[in-house]
């Protein structure tokens, strides 16, 4: 279960969102970084430890999350360090008595019943400063930052050439900004990506907190993965990150934390009076603060549907047509998303009738902004291809009163919508 990825430092993958435990060869027995998660794969490495006659000599923590906090009691009990920062943090959040609960909050219930909280963050603070983690065998630098959680580490296990990222240039997840330990999140998450940069070049191998290890050609590739999905965060530009694709590994729930950062940013750049584009240390220039949700506008709009595959096709096409583009995609819904708002279709097997009517209390349709007249007109030429007919052609396309041009549609489903034309 152990895999060896570089002399003398060997990692364990856990079934937990591919989280990676690091295990470095030193004089004397071992430096385990990132212990793990299910307490019983704990246990399993404890053992091999054991058999490989390699006592557990210290620990250390890249970062207070409880998922690199965890121990177990079969590790033994050395020293177990993190930055000063982290530390402090996991001492402020401990000293709450209801820390499990709030804890748990984050946690799959299929994953909380694996998990014991008896030796939980137990973390040694290194004083401020410090660079190299104080053990005996080979030199490993601290490299500390402010992305993504206080007091986060990255160690560069230099004899080996190996970076251990803590939770960032993961393949699988995307960057996760810290929104409210720092002044200007998305500055101290590109600034830490500069630090990791310097390194760099000394690293033949990654490991992440999550995901899989790359070689020397994967460090500069996923620091300019995520540099890129910083920037497009900062300037709200439209993203395709591979990690939050359909088929991604976290597709059932990386789009909904991009699309609470986003709305994080734009809460924390309202509370401060300022637009999001100075908050972000960009100067007034930047494009978010024109593109941040409106408070108050809608967040998204989900609709029941009684067939999946029928809604993808007609929804789909349409809200293609508006500039929607994909946002999630899993087995009973999908979604579309333009700026702040992304409307869902969902087969959901709670659904109680087989069909959707407009004229029974309820929603009766949904207007979008449709763009020119004649762009209203090519939807209402195209739309009936695509299961769209079009609602009392006698009165079109002033069904709304003459000073309105409008297309109204209904789908297969009974589902209407109105296509308005903007006022020329
Ligand atoms: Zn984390
Ligand atoms: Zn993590």
């Amino acid at each position: 279960m152990l895999r060896q990825v570089a002399e003398g430092v060997l990692i364990h993958e856990s079934e937990f969102c591919q989280s990676n435990a690091i295990v470095v060869q030193g004089r004397a027995g071992v430096l385990l970084i990132d212990p793990g998660v299910r307490d019983d794969e704990m246990a399993a490495l404890a053992n091999d430890l054991r058999e490989l006659g390699q006592p557990v000599v210290a620990g250390f923590s890249t970062h207070p999350h409880w998922d690199h906090l965890l121990w177990h009691a079969g590790l033994g009990a050395a020293p177990r360090y993190g930055t000063a920062r982290c530390a402090a943090a996991v001492r402020d959040e401990l000293s709450d008595a209801g820390w499990t609960a709030r804890i748990a909050e984050w946690i799959p219930p299929d994953i909380a019943e694996q998990i014991s909280w008896d030796l939980f963050g137990l973390i040694t603070g290194l004083p401020a400063e410090t660079a190299r983690i104080p053990w005996d065998g080979p030199q490993i630098q601290i490299i500390e930052h402010q992305a993504h959680a206080p007091g986060h580490a990255a160690l560069l296990i230099e004899e080996r050439g190996v970076l251990v990222a803590g939770d960032m240039l993961s393949d699988v997840l995307i960057p996760m900004l810290d929104l409210d330990g720092t002044a200007d999140p998305i500055e101290d998450y590109l600034a830490a990506l500069r630090l990791l940069e310097g390194v760099a070049d000394d690293a033949d191998v990654l490991v992440p907190g999550h995901g899989s290890t790359g070689g020397a050609g994967q460090v500069h590739a996923r620091i300019d993965q995520d540099r890129a999905y910083m920037h497009a965060l900062r300037d709200a530009r439209v993203l395709s990150d591979p990690r939050l694709g359909p088929s991604a590994y976290g597709k059932d729930f990386l789009p909904g934390v991009h699309a609470r950062q986003l709305q994080g940013l734009a809460r924390r750049s309202e509370r401060d009076g300022t637009p999001a584009s100075l908050a972000s240390g960009r100067g007034a220039t930047g494009g978010r603060s024109m593109n941040l949700p409106v408070r108050g506008s809608l967040h998204h709009v989900e609709l029941w549907v009684p067939d999946l595959p029928r809604a993808r096709e007609q929804w789909g096409w349409l809200l293609g047509e508006l500039g929607y583009q994909q946002f999630q995609d899993w087995e009973h819904g999908r979604s579309w998303r333009l700026g702040g708002t992304y409307i869902v279709v969902e087969r959901s097997p709670a659904l109680t009738a087989s069909h959707h009517d407009r004229l029974r209390p309820g929603m009766n349709h949904l207007a979008f902004h449709a763009g020119s007249q004649a762009s209203v007109d090519a939807l209402t030429t195209a739309g009936p291809a695509h299961g769209w007919a079009l609602l009392f052609p006698d009165r079109h396309p002033h069904a709304g009163g003459k000073d309105h041009y409008a297309a109204y549609l209904a789908n297969t489903d009974g589902f209407e919508v109105e296509l308005a034309a903007a006022e020329t």
